[in-house]
């Protein structure tokens, strides 16, 4: 079936005028106009969000919590607000469930490193999957060697979904965790992690749920998935990099050890001993980033002014658009076909690796990602060592998927497919 024109679609969806709140898209790459498909590593800032944090720095710069000073209350607040806009985006009860960190990999790392050296011993099992980012391995792995526990991992089918069958019988006695992607950034699969969250519970095993690539593309409500921790990045999210979120249940995070000790985590110091700072100041050891807590509120609130929905079904509407013009393409085989999947888009071409798709592409203006996107178990899964990968965002417009299938066309005839 060939391919719908872009006239077909009436989309209500603003993009245009949603493309004019990004400055850095108005620009040529290498003599063309710059199409930005490489959103699943970084979405790029509104201007609301740069001006945010320039007006910080301009007006109102000053350490946060300890100052008297109409600056640091200044800042103090806004970094408060920051917190209650995560709260609210992702519908926590409460604020002091939301730890500021720099990502989601510090957040898996510090919860395996506080809630996993106080809960995790020899011979205990922590569940993952097959598409996880090593940023949801890799942290279990060193948490594993020091504790002498084991990971016991849930396979995914050809189409990149996780075997249910499986993963439900993957639960003993010994099992401590179940860490989970929300959403896979090398597949786009979209994990049914409501279900693994009840089969999880059903065995008294808490959820972390890492959705790096869930927030910018869906509305994520933790109470009604009742997840235990759920991870994600401001960079991926319209935000600032170097700052994101660790939600934890306010019991789980009160009855877990500091991550790092220093300033603002404590109460009262002495030689003796240490009185730690309720949550989340507990875990926010020293000076935090505060501009990014703030451009990361108003990345939110950016967001949600668009609306997490109509994001969503514009992204799926290219994604659509995509995955049926490139279906008929000879020798491109498309990796990660799940049920439901967000907007991003891996695949091989037969006869060109990876990186010269990529390099290819960006002589023509167009970025996508090649690489094994920090997935290589499932790169392995599939039998490829590497992918390209076209990811999209709210401002992505159907003329650039049109692009994109250029630029392959122009791979094909480069490498005489
Ligand atoms: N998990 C997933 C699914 C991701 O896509 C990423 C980023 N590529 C991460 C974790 C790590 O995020 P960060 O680098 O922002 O810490």
């Amino acid at each position: 079936m060939s391919a719908p024109s872009p006239t077909q679609f009436r989309p209500t969806f603003p993009v245009e005028r949603i493309r004019e709140d990004f400055p850095i898209l108005h620009q040529e790459v290498r003599g063309k106009p710059l199409v930005y498909l490489d959103n699943g590593a970084t979405v790029q800032k509104p201007n609301a969000v740069i001006d945010a944090t320039a007006r910080y720095y301009r007006h109102d710069n000053a350490n946060v919590h300890r100052g008297v000073h109409a600056l640091s209350e200044r800042a103090t607040a806004a970094y408060n607000a920051a917190r209650s806009t995560a709260q609210r985006f992702i519908n926590a009860d409460d604020h002091r469930e939301i730890v500021f960190v720099r990502g989601t990999t510090e957040a898996i790392n510090l919860v395996a490193q506080t809630w996993g050296k106080a809960n995790v011993g020899p011979g205990d099992e922590i569940i993952l999957t097959e598409l996880e980012h090593h940023a949801n391995i890799v942290p279990w792995q060193l948490l594993c060697e020091q504790t002498g526990a084991k990971l016991r991992v849930a396979p995914i089918d050809d189409r990149g979904d996780v075997i249910l069958e499986v993963y439900a019988e993957l639960f003993s006695e010994r099992t401590r965790l179940v860490a989970v992607s929300h959403v896979s950034n090398a597949l786009g699969t979209i994990n049914p992690i409501r279900r693994m969250i009840e089969t999880a519970h059903a065995h008294g095993v808490p959820v972390l749920v890492d959705g790096a690539q869930a927030a910018p593309h869906m509305r994520i409500d933790v109470q009604e998935l009742d997840c235990d921790f759920y991870a994600f990045s401001g960079h991926k999210v319209y935000g600032p990099t170097g700052i994101g979120v660790l939600y934890g249940k306010a019991a789980l995070l009160d009855a877990m050890p500091p991550y790092q000790g220093g300033g603002d985590m404590v109460r009262r110091v002495s030689f003796e001993g240490t009185d730690f700072a309720p949550i989340p100041y507990k875990f926010e050891a020293g000076t935090h980033n505060i501009a990014g807590a703030i451009g990361l509120g108003v990345a939110l609130d950016y967001v949600n002014g668009i609306g997490l929905e109509s994001i969503a079904a514009h992204e799926h509407r290219l994604l659509s658009y995509a995955t049926e013009a490139l279906a008929d393409m000879n020798g491109l085989r498309i990796i990660g076909t799940a049920r439901e999947k967000a907007g991003l888009l891996s695949f091989v071409i037969e006869g060109a690796h990876a990186h010269d798709i990529g390099t290819i592409m960006d002589v023509q203006g167009v970025a996508i990602r090649a690489g094994h996107h920090c997935a290589m178990p499932a790169m392995q899964r599939f039998g490829v060592a590497a992918t390209a990968r076209a990811s999209f965002a709210a401002y992505n417009t159907l003329e650039e998927v049109d692009a994109l299938v250029t630029g392959i066309t122009k791979v094909r005839e480069v490498f005489r497919l």
